[in-house]
């Protein structure tokens, strides 16, 4: 299917495309690895007048680490990052994430910033977000801000990002000694978006869970934390009577979407076995990271 008719402008920098997008605002949308606004474009479900294509912005590419924190620039391919010897070693649970999307042809050319902007509910680096509060710093010609993840996703493909701003990088901590993490999900085929995803990373001290996260994705219309089971696990030992209990709390106040792939009731079910199979998982490799 053909692009319907859209201006095209490739700036060089940061800067020249802060320009542009102060000039056309909601009329433009960025072209990063277009995986899924090129679809959107053909489908006609989004009909911007300007597409500014930041591929020519270098400067937003790259991983690197300080502080306790690891820095990922919005333009680093999602191939880029799971190839990183670095979120390898410092955010496992990203990298374990990443292979599940798409397929290679897709990870060659979409980025993560794409992703974290473009914000499907189904997506895994949004639930990643989400489980590690990742901040996203994003810059308009008028200055830089930092949102964490728990006020970055507002909605269905809907995040607060403000029409001017571009996402330039997203933080995540570094995960510390005794972490051990998993990422599950259920999809029909391999490289098919999740019907349910979880994010799961916790810490173990002595036998003992420290910090525990866990991250829907599939079952609202934004990635989603499962609080009470956080707070069930904290502090207590790893058991499978803790594991049920978990589960329990983690989906008995979810009240997910139902389309062509399940039922709200499904995907319920679904998620209770992900978070049994999650944590036992996470739990398992925590000892490798001492
Ligand atoms: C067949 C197929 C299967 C896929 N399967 C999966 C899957 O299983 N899991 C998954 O998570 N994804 C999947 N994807 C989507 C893929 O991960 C995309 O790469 C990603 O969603 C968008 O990244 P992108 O760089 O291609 O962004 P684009 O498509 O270029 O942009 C997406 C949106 O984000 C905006 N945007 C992009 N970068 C920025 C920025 N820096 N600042 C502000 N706004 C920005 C764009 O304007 C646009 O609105 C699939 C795609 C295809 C085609």
């Amino acid at each position: 299917m053909k692009l319907p008719p859209v201006d095209y402008e490739a700036p060089k920098t940061v800067s020249e495309a802060l320009e542009l997008l102060t000039e056309h605002q909601d009329e433009a949308s960025m072209l990063a690895g277009g995986q899924s606004l090129i679809p959107l474009l053909a489908l006609r479900l989004a009909r911007p007048a300007v597409l500014i294509d930041i591929n020519g912005l270098s400067e937003l590419a790259g991983v690197s680490a300080d502080d306790g924190w690891v820095r990922i620039g919005a333009m680093t391919r999602e191939y880029v990052a799971e190839e990183s010897a670095l979120i390898a070693d410092a955010v496992p649970l990203l990298a374990a994430a990443l292979p599940l999307i798409g397929h290679e042809a897709i990870r060659s050319r979409g980025t993560v910033g794409g992703s974290l902007a473009h914000a499907d509910p189904a997506a895994e680096l949004p639930a990643v977000a989400r489980a590690l509060d990742a901040e996203f710093v994003v810059r308009s010609a008028s200055g830089e801000r930092v949102i964490p993840a728990a006020d970055w996703f507002e909605g269905y493909l809907t995040t607060s990002r403000r029409v001017d701003e571009l996402l330039v990088e997203v933080r995540v901590p570094a995960a510390g000694p005794g972490t051990g993490i998993s990422f599950q999900e259920v999809a029909r085929r391999h490289g098919d978006f999740a019907i349910v995803g979880l994010a799961v990373s916790l810490t173990i001290s002595g036998g003992v869970i420290g910090d525990a996260r866990l991250a829907f994705a599939g079952l609202s219309d934004v990635p989603v934390r499962a609080g009470d089971a956080e707070d069930l696990l904290a502090g207590e030992r790893p058991s499978a009577e803790l594991f049920e209990e978990a589960a329990r709390r983690a989906t008995e106040d979810l009240d997910p979407p139902a389309d062509l792939h399940g039922s709200p009731e499904y995907r319920k079910k679904v998620a209770t076995a992900l978070v049994r199979r999650g944590l036992r998982a996470a739990v398992d490799n925590a000892g490798e990271r001492q």
